[in-house]
């Protein structure tokens, strides 16, 4: 069983949170916590302080595939998949409420792990929970469909059925936020589960782990393994017992993920990377696409797969609004996640720091101008300055692979056509916005761009109603929305004959 020691939480200081003892996290298998059957362990210490934040059993591959035994039984025999939407959807309840009523442990521990400022991730939490209720609204409207018109002796009946045992795999970026995104809904439409959180950011999906169980789920429904990619979710995308795989992550292990998938051919849901591209009209409102390109570009240190990372301008105004763009990005508040009113907080790995400083330095040797940052803050943890980047163009690296970082790339256009052509320049289609105070403008731009949701005059809403997901290399597939639970079921059809046979096939 895994414990913390966080109580009275209103009123801790920086210091005695980082003097609490380590969380300690085991596996969940079959409705138990053990430890790994090598009795392997994984640590993680915080980005922002350098500490140890928590101890983990570490699964291998036999731990793996003990939780896939788990699910492929509680699927197969278990009472799950045959419970009624109503009483499905009231777990889930349960959980929501179980996550709200440890909102404030649940948000710590995202800050310490993954280093985003603390009113950051107890927003994510609040999300994540939100999340959790709407799944169990889906779980007592999932239907089929039939068909009454295909004549007099014939009727067509299609049942949803849950497809199966599902492999969750997530990234360290909104850990909570994205198990949430999966997970409840997958459990809504009956299935069971495996979760493989990132390695890095595991602590609130373990605690998830603690809170399922207190909600009602029963023994081996979900199941959680801490672990290696390589490793442990090198099983949960290989296996022949499971019979889909949820991924978000990189695009390039996504897509390696969807070919080891493809030998026992997994359906599968991929939420990749993105380049994603804000285009600012000059007759748009001003301080708003301001403010929306640097939050854009700067919230969760710019590790998001909807960040604004590309900011496409009208020539006319594209020097102003550079400038100002630079003028606001002094004022972002950068530092120790755990204090009140820092905006930006640490690179969650030393790995990704360095992606994103050998970007900048990419973009410099191109010819590119950093007009702004560009460099490592010199203090204790991971921290990287808000950097903006100049006169970039579309054939160079910046303009198209992914940084997830702090890292504001500003590229210009004349006309509507070429700003289209840049939007859609790249491999990727997460996401996209619209800066315009003309309706024409904005909706034109918004049914050519190609991406999977496009903001107009606005940024990074999200509401568990609207889908979500990529076009091209962002991914396969849409989570949330009404449909979400729809993605977990397999259709069948009953084709039903009513009556006595009049046709016969062979001479009578
Ligand atoms: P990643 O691809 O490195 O890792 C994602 C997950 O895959 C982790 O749990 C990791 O352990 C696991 N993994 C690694 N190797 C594996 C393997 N061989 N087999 C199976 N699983 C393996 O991604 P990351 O660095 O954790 O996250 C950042 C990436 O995620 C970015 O590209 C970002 O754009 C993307 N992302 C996409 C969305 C979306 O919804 N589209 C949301 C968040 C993040």
């Amino acid at each position: 069983m895994s414990e913390t020691n966080l109580t009275n939480l209103k009123t801790y200081t920086t210091a005695d949170v980082l003097a609490r003892p380590p969380y300690r996290g085991q596996l969940l298998i079959n409705g138990r916590w053990v430890d790994a059957a090598d009795g392997g362990t994984l640590e993680r210490k915080s980005p922002a302080h350098d500490t140890l934040v928590a101890v983990y059993a570490k699964a291998g591959v036999v731990d793996a595939e003990r939780a896939i035994a788990a699910a492929r039984e509680a699927f197969d025999r278990g009472p799950w998949p045959q419970m009624k939407g109503a009483e499905r959807a009231r777990i889930l309840r349960n959980v929501a409420e179980g996550i709200l009523a440890r909102k404030e442990e649940l948000a710590l521990m995202e800050t310490l792990e993954n280093g985003k400022p603390l009113a950051q991730s107890r927003a994510e939490v609040e999300g994540a929970a939100d999340l959790w209720h709407y799944a169990a609204t889906l779980a007592r409207n999932l239907h089929g469909d039939s068909y009454n018109t295909l004549g007099e002796k014939t009727l067509g009946v299609v049942l949803r059925d849950p497809i199966g045992v599902v492999s969750i795999i997530t990234p360290w970026n909104f850990p909570f936020l994205i198990v949430s995104q999966k997970l409840p809904f997958a459990l809504a439409a009956g299935c069971t589960a495996v979760v493989k959180p990132a390695e890095v950011t595991s602590g609130t999906t373990v605690m998830l782990g603690e809170i399922l169980i207190a909600a009602g789920i029963p023994a081996g429904v979900v199941n959680i393994v801490v672990g290696r990619g390589n490793v442990v979710g090198e099983v949960l995308v290989t296996h022949p017992d499971v019979d889909m795989l949820s991924f978000t992550g990189s695009t390039s292990v996504g897509k390696q993920a969807v070919a080891k998938s493809a030998q026992t051919l997994k359906k599968v849901s991929m939420e990749l990377g993105g380049k994603n591209p804000q285009i600012i009209f000059p007759d748009c409102d001003w301080d708003a696409a301001l403010d929306a390109t640097v939050f854009g570009i700067y919230f969760n240190a710019g590790q998001c797969c909807n960040s604004g990372s590309r900011i496409l301008v009208h020539e006319s105004i594209a020097q102003k609004f550079a400038a100002a763009v630079v003028e606001r990005s002094r004022l972002v508040k950068v530092g120790d996640p755990l204090m009140p009113g820092v905006q930006v907080g640490a690179i969650t790995t030393d790995k990704q720091l360095e992606t994103i400083l050998s970007h900048v330095d990419a973009a410099r040797k191109a010819g590119a101008q950093v007009v702004l940052g560009g460099s490592r803050m010199n203090t204790t943890g991971m921290y990287v300055e808000p950097t903006v980047v100049t006169g970039v163009t579309r054939d160079m690296a910046i303009a198209s692979e992914e940084v997830f970082g702090p890292v504001l790339s500003i590229l210009t256009f004349k006309t509507l056509d070429e700003a289209i052509a840049l939007a859609n320049s790249t491999l990727y289609g997460l996401s996209a916005a619209v800066w315009s105070k003309d309706f024409s403008t904005c909706l034109t731009a918004a049914r050519r761009i190609k991406a999977g949701t496009v903001w107009v005059n606005t940024f990074l809403e999200g509401h568990a109603e609207l889908p979500f997901g990529g076009y091209h290399e962002s991914g396969i597939g849409r989570e949330l929305g009404r449909f979400a639970t729809e993605d977990y079921t397999e259709t069948k059809t009953l084709h039903m004959h009513l009556g006595e046979r009049t046709e016969w096939w062979l001479p009578r």
